[in-house]
């Protein structure tokens, strides 16, 4: 960087003071830039349930005030002298994902990637790859930021290189696929870079939010699959679930055995592959005991601390089942979103149907309607 950015630059971000505390809307200083960061001028951010962890205090050796945020949509406004990325500019339009060390065995080969060593203390510790914060209070109290590689929540963030996706996109575009870079791909990752299910196969998605959704566009609209179940508690999500092509839905609400109500659709078989983006413990058993044989069942959200589940073992076993725990879709965000992008632009992941954009100032509000089922991200 020819001519850099002077520090201190004040800006102002969505904090959580501490844990279990309300976002708060707080002056912040940006201190200093490292050589393989960028700023960024965040102009949309989506809202995510791992936001929600951090608020709550759910989220292990955290250090408070923090800044939270990961599915980040913005501007560069400059770029520090060892970012690889030659080809970003001043002004581009980027969207923003996880982040990984750039140094194990699994990052040389390809970064950022989930299968990073420090993938955990990286994304959800909201730290600095050295350790050190980089914004701080009007009194000199340090803020964490670094969540997921990006602590969206800032006006000007702090950003690592490889949460930067590099795209070409409009304003309006911005707004729409700022969650590519977490729900949308961990949903869509799923299906397509894990299960891969085939057009034959069955699927069971339990949870209509936004994971959900993606995973349910992914399966039905963009892999054809002709058989996919939606499972939500919401009749208006479970209407809109057959709008983007689910075959059967189940309201959990209207049955005491939703695992029942599967063998009944699939005339007793089971499914071939089920995810589950709820975490709620009794889901991810149902999840499992739905399976047919050689099924394969995906946790894909996060279950709170301490929950445990019982699995028929015997069963598992004599019946091939598999169950996996899949981050951020295990995918590469820098190629997988441009396709996700695409799709959309064909009409095959109409993520326009279930986004609504908030002022940060209705955060309260965006965070109710969330939880109530009106909006999903
Ligand atoms: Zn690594
Ligand atoms: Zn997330």
């Amino acid at each position: 960087m020819k001519t850099g950015p002077t520090f201190p630059i004040e800006t102002t971000a969505l904090l959580v003071p501490s844990p279990g505390s309300p976002f708060t809307i707080t002056p912040v200083q940006i201190q200093n830039l490292r050589p393989n960061e960028l700023l960024i001028e965040i102009q949309y951010s989506g809202l995510c349930h791992t936001d929600f962890l951090l608020r709550t205090g759910h989220l292990p050796n955290v250090t408070y005030p923090c800044i939270p945020g990961h599915e980040g949509a913005g501007k560069i406004l400059a770029i520090g002298p060892a970012v690889k990325d030659r080809s970003l500019q001043i002004g581009d339009n980027v969207l923003l994902s996880f982040t990984s060390c750039d140094d194990c065995h699994h990052c040389l080969k390809q970064s950022p990637t989930t299968k990073c060593k420090l993938m955990p203390p990286l994304n959800l510790g909201c730290v600095r790859h050295d350790g050190t914060a980089a914004y701080k209070l009007s009194d000199g109290t340090p803020v964490s930021g670094h969540f997921f590689g990006q602590s969206s929540f800032a006006k000007i963030a702090v950003v690592h290189e490889l949460s930067v996706v590099k795209t070409q996109l409009t304003e309006e575009e911005m707004a729409l696929y700022a969650p590519m870079g977490c729900g949308y791909q961990t949903g869509a990752g799923t299906i397509m870079e894990v299960l891969k299910p085939e057009k034959g196969d069955t699927v069971v998605v339990f949870g209509m939010g936004s994971v959900g959704f993606a995973a349910l566009m992914a399966a039905a609209l963009i892999l054809g699959v002709e058989t996919v179940i939606a499972v939500d508690l919401v009749q208006e999500k479970l209407n809109l679930a057959r709008e983007f092509g689910a075959a059967c839905t189940i309201n959990g609400g209207d049955t005491t055995d939703v695992v029942a109500e599967i063998m009944k659709i699939t005339g007793g078989k089971g499914v071939d592959f089920a995810v589950d983006t709820t975490g709620v413990g009794k889901v991810v058993q149902d999840m499992i005991a739905c399976l047919g044989q050689g099924g394969t069942a995906a946790s894909v959200g996060a279950p709170p601390p301490g929950v445990k589940i019982e699995v028929d073992a015997g069963m598992f076993f004599a019946m091939s089942k598999k169950w996996i725990g899949v981050v951020e879709g295990e995918v590469w965000p820098a190629e997988f979103i441009p396709r996700l992008i695409q799709a959309h632009r064909e009409g095959k992941f109409p993520v326009e149907r279930i986004s609504k954009v908030y002022s940060v100032v209705d955060v309260e509000k965006a965070i109710a309607d969330m939880e109530t089922g009106k909006v999903c991200d």
